[in-house]
């Protein structure tokens, strides 16, 4: 059987007659003799408008209802494409999660696939029927519905690939591919032909929404290639793959940039062994994610100003955990959510010296104060006032001449 999964985004299956449009490229596959794995989306716009309803109904909403609620989108996206393929003359049928079933870890709203249950499906494939799979929901060890995180489809898809062992796992999206930095932002944003499974969780992490970061982390450990494609025209797309098969003479593949960081600074804690491990202690322990950190240290050594990133969504949480916690004494807290992260990412800056000069003098002549940096092997982030964010990418993607 020559599998192949088909991933349908948001805005590919967003209107009945988007819908109409991606069962014909099913369709398509199918004709030529693929056994095709269909996962969808929930139609966009759907999944925001459920998460509104829930805030309105508790600010406090309960996890795993949540986890239900939106599990819906999937469901109604799914059933309407299957009921056009069968209309189309096919035999088709939709799966929830729990149909299959696909099994997650982990908690609710962040879980992680990890088995699918693949008797159903083959059999299902083996009859000639195109399974419809909801993507962005499994079901925990407790039968309850769970979902993957925003943007969790292509995480179903990529662990479809997986159990089924598919000959290719195709995204179908509302861009042709991945690009050098949000094409819908920059209009001189080119098309990347093949990118690495490194460079692509960076740009995924950092702020590229086109693929969701787990899903590309489960299609690194798992070996899976992934072709990122428009479901709007019929053109060549980008492949994400292994470094070793990838030839590039740029330094730079690409450039990120987020919207939804917030800098707290914790000003004129007294500096000693432990202090920074007390403050982020109870963050951890309530999954807050902590970003960037600098600590500066005060004149008399004494004190000291610690300063760290997180998701502007966790601000109020960490405000009341700062102020609770009792192993810290600080004079003041600090809180600006008008700020972002913007990363160069590129392995071309292992091998090449003066990238970090480079960026940080293309900021300064375009009059960017840099707020916190920080670095790995393959990306360099500066954290920066919000307003001059679409300057600062502008500004970067041509001193790394990425529009040619
Ligand atoms: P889908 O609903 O198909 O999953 P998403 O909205 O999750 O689509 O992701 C596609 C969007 O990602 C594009 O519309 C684009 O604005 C955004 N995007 C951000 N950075 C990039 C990038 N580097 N390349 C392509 N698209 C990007
Ligand atoms: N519908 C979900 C979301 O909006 C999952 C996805 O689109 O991949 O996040
Ligand atoms: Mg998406």
């Amino acid at each position: 059987m020559k599998i192949i999964c088909l991933k349908f985004g948001g805005t590919s299956v967003g209107t009945v007659e988007r819908i109409k449009k991606v069962s014909n490229i099913i369709v398509s596959y199918a004709k030529k003799g693929f056994k095709v794995i269909v996962i969808s989306s929930a139609m966009s716009g759907v999944t925001n408008d459920l998460i509104r309803k829930s805030k309105k109904i508790s600010n406090n909403f309960n996890f795993s209802e949540q986890d239900v609620l939106l599990a819906t989108g999937e469901q109604m996206s799914c059933a309407l494409i299957a009921g056009r393929l069968n209309h189309l003359g096919f035999k088709s049928q939709s799966w929830m999660s729990w149909q299959i079933p696909i099994t997650t870890e982990g908690n609710y709203k962040s879980s992680r696939i990890n088995k699918i249950n693949k008797k159903k499906i083959k059999d299902y494939l083996k009859s000639g029927g195109i399974p419809v799979i909801t993507g962005f929901q499994g079901i925990n060890s407790k039968n309850r519905l769970t979902t993957l995180g925003r943007g969790g489809s292509d995480a179903s898809a990529i662990m479809c690939a997986k159990f089924f062992n598919a000959y290719k796992c195709i995204i179908y999206t509302d861009v042709e591919g991945v690009y050098t930095t949000d094409p819908n932002s920059l209009k001189s944003a080119k098309k990347i032909k093949v990118i690495s499974y490194e460079e692509m969780l960076e740009m995924a992490s950092l702020g590229a929404k086109v693929m969701q970061p787990n899903s590309i982390q489960d299609a690194r450990l798992n070996r899976i290639e992934i072709d990122v494609r428009s479901s709007f025209v019929k053109k060549l797309g980008t492949t994400i793959t292994k470094r070793k098969n990838i030839i590039r003479n740029k330094i730079i593949t690409g450039i990120t940039s987020t919207k939804n960081d917030a800098k707290i600074t914790v000003v004129g804690i007294k500096d000693r062994p432990g202090v920074a491990a007390s403050i982020f202690k109870p963050l951890s322990e309530n999954s807050i994610n902590v970003d960037m950190v600098v600590q500066n240290i005060s004149a008399t050594g004494k004190e000291t100003d610690l300063t760290f990133t997180i998701k502007s969504d966790d601000v109020s949480k960490t405000s009341k955990l700062l102020r609770q916690n009792k192993k810290i004494k600080f004079k003041d807290m600090l809180v600006d959510k008008n700020v972002s992260k913007v990363s160069i990412i590129g392995v071309g800056m292992i091998t090449t010296p003066g990238v970090t000069y480079r960026m940080f003098q293309t900021l300064a002549n375009s009059k960017i104060n840099i707020l916190v940096i920080s670095t790995s092997e393959i990306k360099i982030s500066v954290l920066i006032k919000k307003n001059n964010i679409k300057k600062a990418v502008s500004a970067l993607h041509q001193e790394f001449k990425l529009s040619y």
